[in-house]
């Protein structure tokens, strides 16, 4: 079959799924008014293989086959494959106005950390359905997400523990028959599961001996009988109170899954009961997709130096030495996440067979982003003024008897309208919702995930910078 159209990916979407958006079971997702904007983002990915501009960053030849496969899908074997594939992800996130397509990026991720994980476990079995599976993907491009986060209840508590509220917080095995395996649980923000082919489902932490049975991982369609699927709510259209945009909205939302005794066929097991290695499955799917996440972040990061430049420039403060001083902030942000992001793809680390992004700078590149996420925010709204939020709606600009008072009154710099400056703190408005603060901050796991990782990665180095100064200062640990 090969690489498929952005029709086909829409039509392969009308499958029989039970998917839940406001209250309502919906039909087919890639017709609904809401969800089809979503499907509409990711379909960015089909469009760029197609297009002339972009196919040779999104596709390239099966070096095994020689049939033509997206990039996402191959196995990243060395710096350069990691490299290509970043600037795939920051291209995409451009064309998506600062958010992801998502078709592949992240289902990549998981199949990574699963072949990853196969080939250190040294499990014939897996190896074999990772590698067909891979082929499967490549074959019939098929739109992927990765369905890591459990509900996980009591956070303090063992998936097991007695004392959880039910055992059903994480994912788990409840039963194995001759066909494959029975399971039940919730993944919760799971991106792009609504309007994706496949969902590829992995645990989301460490687990022990007890929890061998929620030690489970798969792939299975997203019509899969037993799969419900209720989506994060959102504004599907430009408000009448903003300017209007002829630019495309960009949205993904977020499915919380239920598994309601889900079979899953054994060809499409590939952890189960394995426990000791649900630890090296999650942490090589956080590695490769903190990187991912930080490639996404790069175009939203410059997206806040515009809008900050841009919104100085109109407000004529561009030489006021406190803003050339946020601006400068502001740059030092952008440049170290690229700076970073890079950096963790030239100095990647083998693992399993797959070259991975280097883990101290990966989730240093995503600490730094989502860290200081807020004082850039704020150094934007500072920027900008109050206008932000108190300007009046396109629907009074459009008003004969207001729209030469508003234009009179609210122009900032001489050289640049009224309109141009109230399309600019539009914008600002739509890009620091309080929607994509809690983006940044969580996805791809939480601060405290990168800090624990950079903490454990960075034990070596500590103990290398230790022995330096005690050979300094001549310590003797005999004595
Ligand atoms: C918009 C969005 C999209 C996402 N997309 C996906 C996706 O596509 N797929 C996917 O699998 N996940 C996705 N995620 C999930 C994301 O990875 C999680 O939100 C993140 O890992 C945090 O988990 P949580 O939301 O359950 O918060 P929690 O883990 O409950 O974190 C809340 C706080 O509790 C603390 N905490 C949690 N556990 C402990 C503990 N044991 N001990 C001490 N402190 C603890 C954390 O450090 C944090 O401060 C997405 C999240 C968002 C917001």
């Amino acid at each position: 079959m090969g690489l498929i159209t952005p029709e086909q990916y829409r039509e392969s979407l009308n499958d029989g799924r039970i998917v839940y958006y406001k209250g309502e079971k919906v039909e087919n997702v890639a017709t609904h008014p809401n969800l089809s904007v979503c499907a509409d983002l990711m379909a960015i990915d089909f469009e760029m293989c197609e297009d002339p501009k972009y196919r040779d960053m999104a596709v390239m030849k099966d070096p095994e086959t020689g049939k033509e496969i997206s990039r996402y899908y191959y196995k990243p074997q060395n710096s350069d494959d990691l490299l290509k594939a970043h600037e795939l992800i920051v291209k995409a996130t451009e064309l998506g106005d600062g958010f992801i397509p998502l078709a592949h990026d992240i289902g990549a991720d998981a199949l990574n950390a699963i072949e990853i994980t196969a080939n250190l476990m040294g499990n014939k079995d897996y190896m074999e359905r990772i590698a067909n599976y891979r082929k499967v993907l490549q074959e019939q491009d098929l739109a992927t997400c990765a369905a890591v986060t459990d509900v996980k209840g009591d956070r303090m508590l063992r998936p097991s523990d007695p004392n959880q509220a039910n055992p059903d917080f994480n994912v788990r095995v409840v039963k194995k028959t001759d066909e494959g395996i029975i399971v039940r649980g919730a993944k919760v923000h799971i991106t792009g599961a609504a309007y994706c082919n496949d969902i590829i489902a992995i645990p989301c932490h460490a687990m022990t001996e007890q929890d061998a049975d929620y030690a489970v991982a798969f792939a299975i369609p997203a019509n899969t009988k037993g799969v419900r699927q209720i989506c994060r709510p959102f504004t599907s259209h430009i408000s009448s109170l903003e300017f209007p945009n002829s630019r495309p909205l960009r949205v993904h939302t977020d499915s919380l899954i239920i598994f309601d005794d889900v079979l899953v066929p054994w060809e499409r097991v590939f952890l189960c009961g394995e426990w000791k290695f649900a630890a090296t499955m999650v942490y090589n799917f956080a590695l490769m997709h903190r990187r991912t996440g930080c490639s996404y972040r790069i175009p939203l990061s410059e997206q806040f130096v515009g809008v900050a430049s841009a919104i100085a420039e109109y407000n004529g403060i561009t030489k006021a030495p406190h803003v050339k001083e946020k601006m400068i902030d502001l740059v030092i942000y952008l440049e170290t996440l690229k700076s970073l992001s890079k950096t963790a793809c030239y100095d990647f680390v083998m693992r399993g067979g797959v070259a991975v992004p280097n883990p101290i700078a990966t989730n240093m590149a995503k600490y730094h982003f989502a860290h200081n996420y807020h004082d850039v925010i704020k150094i934007v709204e500072d920027l900008a003024g109050g206008l932000l939020v108190t300007a009046p709606t396109y629907k009074d600009y459009q008003l004969p008897e207001l729209r030469p008072d508003i234009d009179k009154y609210l122009q900032g710099a001489k050289h640049i309208s009224t309109e141009n400056r109230l399309r600019m703190l539009d914008l600002i408005r739509r890009i620091t919702t309080a929607d994509l603060e809690t983006i940044c901050l969580h996805g791809e796991g939480s601060p405290m995930a990168e800090r624990m990782t950079i903490f454990m990665e960075g034990g070596k180095v500590i103990k290398e910078c230790q022995a330096l100064v005690e050979e300094m200062a001549q310590v003797d640990r005999s004595k």
